[in-house]
């Protein structure tokens, strides 16, 4: 079996190099030829060893998820789906703006904490993504997109919101993560790459010891009556223990608030009430809010809150103090909004296997 060196970072890479009987400055240098030249190719590494090279070729693969389709929204989002194996697919989104490219990633072939409005959630559990199908969704997609004009990748932002909850993959997370940071790899700031949790609780903790990023969390909704129906992991770390845990999260978190994520489901969590409640919710927490406009799905039980109530929400927010933002809809065009991400997987898994050849023709 061939080793896929995007499966390894660089502690992961040196240690297989030493059992080769090879020196950690060449994993180092192989590292960063293929993360940072994102070169796939031992043969075009033109600074090692012949025999060295020879022995990777062998040995090892640089290998990404396979795209089985690729779709150009309007507004420059750009998706592709990533086959996972076994009738799974997954999602990746590039999200193109003036300064900045951020890409969203998911971490999990389906979900299993079943949120009531998200088409992921719909579709069960799968498993989870490897280290090389995380890291590989950066990796693919900055080659594909292309360097800049000043001669740098275009992805500067990492967002872990795409399918699944990447908490619950921790391990695999972290490790790409740490890939995601790593200066000889693609050096992000650990401020531009955020993790995204529906709120678990235990792994919070760990993700701040181990490797504190930028923290989201999906708040949806001020009281847990009603978070208990729309989160239901909700009724295992409730509201005050969630609350608790983002406060610990601060303490070493290279920002200084927690971004709760907060999607408008007409007449279900999007009045002032609510609103208010929120505020209070949050008194002794920095945070941010980030509205989210639902994005409806095939049978979805909610509809999008108007732009009125959003905007009095918003208002109400800001009044108390609290920096609030409404997310911009991008990429609807092509179901790349969040939570649309590959509804029905299986079936369009089978339906788009018959457009791989036109997609890399
Ligand atoms: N599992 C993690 C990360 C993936 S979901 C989490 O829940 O945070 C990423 C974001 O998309 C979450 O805030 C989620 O609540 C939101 N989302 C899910 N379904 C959505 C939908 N139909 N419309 C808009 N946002 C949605
Ligand atoms: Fe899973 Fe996040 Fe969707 Fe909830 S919102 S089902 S945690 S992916």
């Amino acid at each position: 079996m061939q080793q896929n060196l995007l499966d390894l970072d660089l502690a992961g890479l040196t240690a297989w190099f030493a059992e080769m009987g090879e020196k950690p400055f060449r994993a180092k240098q192989v590292f960063r030829w293929v993360h940072k030249a994102g070169e796939p190719d031992f043969e075009a590494m033109s600074d090692l060893a012949l025999s060295l090279r020879s022995k990777l070729v062998e040995r090892a693969t640089v290998a990404s998820p396979e795209v089985m389709r690729e779709e150009l929204s309007a507004d420059g989002t750009r998706k592709w789906l990533l086959n996972v194996g076994t009738g799974n697919a997954v999602e990746t989104v590039f999200i193109p703006e003036t300064d900045r490219g951020t890409l969203c990633v998911s971490t999990q072939a389906g979900c299993a904490l079943d949120c009531a409005f998200c088409s992921t959630g719909k579709q069960g559990f799968n498993r989870n993504l490897s280290v090389a199908e995380i890291i590989g969704q950066l990796w693919w997609a900055n080659r594909e997109v292309g360097k800049n004009s000043e001669g740098n990748w275009p992805i500067t932002n990492v967002v872990m919101m795409g399918m699944g909850e990447p908490l619950l993959n921790f391990d695999n997370t972290v490790t790409a993560l740490r890939m995601m940071l790593d200066d000889h790899a693609y050096g992000l700031s650990r401020r531009r790459v955020t993790v995204s949790t529906s709120g678990i609780v235990p792994a919070m903790d760990r993700l701040r010891d181990e490797c504190p990023v930028a923290l989201a969390v999906s708040l949806h909704a001020p009281n847990d009556a009603l978070r208990d129906q729309l989160v239901p992991i909700n009724q295992k770390y409730p509201l005050r223990e969630l609350m608790a845990a983002c406060q610990r999260y601060l303490e070493k978190a290279p920002r200084d608030f927690i971004t709760f994520e907060y999607i408008m489901l007409d007449g279900v969590n999007d009045t002032l009430k609510h609103a208010r409640e929120l505020i209070a919710l949050t008194r002794d927490t920095p945070c941010k809010f980030n509205l989210i406009p639902f994005n409806p799905f095939p049978q979805a039980p909610y509809q999008r809150s108007p732009a009125d109530s959003v905007r009095r929400f918003a208002e109400t927010l800001i009044e108390a103090g609290i920096v609030t933002t409404t997310r911009k809809v991008r990429g609807d065009d092509i179901a790349a909004a969040c939570g649309q991400l590959a509804g029905q997987v299986q079936d369009k898994t089978k339906r788009t296997a018959l457009r791989i050849q036109e997609v890399r023709g």
